[in-house]
């Protein structure tokens, strides 16, 4: 089809109320920052669409609108409860969280053998008062937050099955789409992926989903590298090409 154009999958994790360390700037925006963000999107004409729509795009049945974009939040903060869930809703913006099943109502702990505090995530009861909105989308982030390619097959299948079992007992809704933590992925971890049932999941590779990408390693753009003042001026940084052709991605974040 012609009228395909490669879509950008924005990848945020925190959205905190002020401004923290340098170190962790490649782990939150600011809610001023986020809501200034989202304005620009509407401004500059994106249209927020969910991985359903994505897949059945890739898969040539939907027709996807002018400016699509994806809004995608690792890891599941608390802080996107008040700082981000309400904007969007009030926006009709639809957006995905990615959790990890045995951390929820916990913190990031993962991030403190790396020097990093620790930050709240959402536990259940919140999740589902943010579900209760239908354009929030739950999906999986694995169990425990591991880097997926330097533990063993057992443990790797049990990451990748134990958090879509969890997830959707406890929603009621399917596990389809999987984040993997850090961007950390090999030809066995996505093996692992397709044979415990997810259609798609994301990195952190740079880039847009391109109609002939492989569903099971789609890119993302990591908003702390783009300058989204550039969208006020059309330019628009989601069609950052000089960029993009490189497909790399110089981040350095806590997490992914
Ligand atoms: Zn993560």
């Amino acid at each position: 089809m012609s009228d395909w154009s490669p879509v950008p999958i924005l990848m945020y994790h925190a959205v905190e109320d002020a401004p923290r360390a340098p170190q962790y700037k490649h782990f939150y925006v600011t809610r001023s920052e986020f809501a200034a963000q989202m304005r620009m999107l509407k401004r500059g004409g994106y249209t927020p669409i969910t991985f359903p729509i994505l897949a059945e795009a890739m898969a040539g049945g939907a027709t996807l609108p002018a400016k699509p974009v994806l809004l995608t939040f690792d890891d599941g903060y608390e802080n996107l409860l008040t700082n981000a869930h309400p904007l969007l809703r009030d926006l009709n913006f639809p957006y995905t969280v990615f959790l990890v099943s045995e951390r929820i109502g916990k913190t990031n702990e993962w991030v403190i053998e790396e020097g990093f505090d620790a930050t709240p995530l959402l536990d259940w009861n919140q999740i589902r008062e943010m579900a209760a909105w239908d354009g929030v989308s739950f999906q999986a982030h694995t169990a425990t937050h591991p880097h997926l390619n330097r533990i063993g097959q057992d443990q790797l299948r049990r990451e990748l099955t134990v958090s879509k079992q969890q997830l959707e007992q406890e929603l009621q809704l399917p596990m389809d789409v999987l984040c993997y933590p850090y961007g950390h992925l090999s030809e066995e971890v996505v093996a692992e992926t397709r044979a415990a049932g997810y259609a798609m999941a994301v990195t952190t590779e740079f880039g847009r989903v391109r109609r002939g990408d492989d569903p099971l390693r789609l890119p993302r753009i990591s908003v702390y590298h783009v300058p989204f003042l550039s969208l006020t001026y059309g330019v628009g940084p989601l069609n950052f090409d000089w960029r993009l052709r490189t497909r790399k991605d110089s981040r350095s974040a806590p997490n992914g």
